[in-house]
């Protein structure tokens, strides 16, 4: 049986990926060309050993270099009932964006104490639905929530987080750049002061502690400690004028995953030990008692727990210019390409081991000239009726799905042990229409 060391590439894929002896690409036991055959394509893999093992990566490398750490996945990076439930097994607390997001967590009977809420335009609905809900935090990012959520809580007591934009520049593309002081994302530090006066006066509000989220993707963790800095100075501050000891500080997610073997990001375990060193710095210079810490890693959990397989259809090569192989799916169930340049790694599902002899595009089977999936890509000769498996497919793809084209949305499976079960059916013929009334 050949192993990952075969195929360099499969560095990128689920940590359970194998050629298996049918000589074809296996992902949790499960051969992935036969996956293909009774689910359809596109079909999203997830592997569940993968996902589990970084939970627990996050868990243990931040825990025992601060025991008063909480792991909070952000589930925008991936969202399922079967998501939600796999990360509340593995102890971890959510991070949702909207209401929508909360809507999935309470259906799938996820704890409310442990969901936290950030978000740069929550609406009305959505706050009256996390106060009536009594979620762990609401993270208020901008003064009209603040304002709102005031009115808005009434009588009961309601626990918030105060996001700062601590204006650092994440050094990521610019539309994963969050933290910069020209995003939407955060209190700008013009307004720190009127919102810490405002939150510690209003009899309904809890403020636990303040939040940082800078961006996405990241390959660095100078970002997080030059936040850091900057955070921890101001709790030292609104200390000293308040007396206000911040109980919990969120330094957001963002931590880099790996989509092709050349862009190693760096460990958990060295971010960790960059963070947590600095946190602990900081606080003992500015003579905070140390809070408990919130991280909340999307991507990093699931980015390349996830494969996505599409078969291959229509192949043209145009000569001297290119070779475009066009597959059965594209921008609307992954338009991470043309909206961030994103680059991804790929393997023939039934033939992973063959030498690379061609250049090719990845292209959908959307009308548009931009709905590419891999822009160039060195692959062993395809034909029609391949199964491709795109690694790297777990974080950010799914989640942005759209129904262009009138397309279904894809089915997810995840595997573990020989096992698939799926956790989301594909979309139907039924389910496009029903919208509309006749
Ligand atoms: C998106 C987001 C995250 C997760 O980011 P990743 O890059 O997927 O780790 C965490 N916190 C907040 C507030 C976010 O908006």
């Amino acid at each position: 049986m050949a192993g990952k060391n075969d195929v360099p590439r499969m560095v990128v894929f689920p940590q359970t990926a194998e050629v298996n002896k049918q000589g074809n690409l296996a992902i949790g036991g499960c051969d992935t060309v036969a996956l293909a055959k009774e689910y359809g394509t596109p079909l999203y893999v997830f592997d569940e050993t993968d996902l589990r093992s970084r939970c627990r990566e996050f868990k243990t490398e931040f825990g025992k270099r601060y025991t008063n750490t909480d792991v909070s996945y952000s589930p925008k990076a991936f969202t399922a009932k079967a998501m939600i439930k796999l990360v509340e097994e593995e102890g971890l607390d959510l991070d949702v964006v909207s209401g929508g997001e909360l809507a999935f967590a309470l259906a799938a009977g996820f704890p409310v104490k442990r969901i936290s809420f950030p978000g740069n335009n929550k609406s009305e609905e959505e706050l009256e639905l996390a106060v009536r809900e009594s979620i762990g935090h609401i993270v208020v990012d901008n003064l009209p929530e603040l304002h709102m959520l005031i009115e808005i809580a009434g009588k009961k007591k309601v626990d918030i987080l105060l996001r700062l934009n601590p204006g650092i520049d994440p050094h990521t593309h610019k539309f994963n750049a969050v933290g910069l002081s020209d995003s939407k994302f955060g209190l700008p530090k013009a307004d720190w002061d009127e919102a810490v006066a405002k939150a510690l006066a209003a009899r309904n509000l809890n403020v636990d502690g303040l939040h940082f989220h800078i961006g996405s993707g990241l390959f660095q963790y100078e970002p997080y400690l030059k936040s850091l800095d900057v955070v921890l100075e101001y709790a030292a501050a609104i200390k000293k004028k308040y007396g206000f000891q911040m109980r919990l500080l969120s330094i957001g997610g963002g931590f880099g995953a790996q989509y092709v073997p050349e862009e190693v990001p760096p460990p958990i375990s060295a971010f960790a030990d960059a963070i947590i060193t600095r946190f602990k710095e900081r606080c003992r210079e500015f003579k905070l008692e140390t809070p408990k810490l919130m991280i909340e890693p999307g991507r990093k959990i699931v980015a390349q727990a996830g494969v996505a397989l599409y078969t291959v259809g229509v192949i043209k090569n145009i000569p001297g210019i290119r070779t475009y192989v066009s597959v059965d799916g594209g921008m609307g169930d992954n338009i991470r390409q043309p909206m961030y340049g994103a680059v991804q790694e790929a393997l023939i599902a039934n033939r992973p081991t063959a030498k690379d002899t061609d250049t090719v595009t990845i292209t959908g089977k959307y009308c548009e000239s931009g709905d590419i999936l891999i822009k160039e890509i060195k692959l062993p000769e395809m034909k029609a009726g391949d199964i491709l498996a795109v690694a790297g497919s777990g974080a950010y793809a799914v989640p942005m799905s759209s129904n262009y084209n009138a397309a279904f949305r894809p089915a997810i499976v995840f595997v573990s042990d020989g096992r698939a079960r799926l956790v989301r059916r594909r979309e139907t013929l039924e389910d496009l229409t029903r919208h509309d009334p006749d």
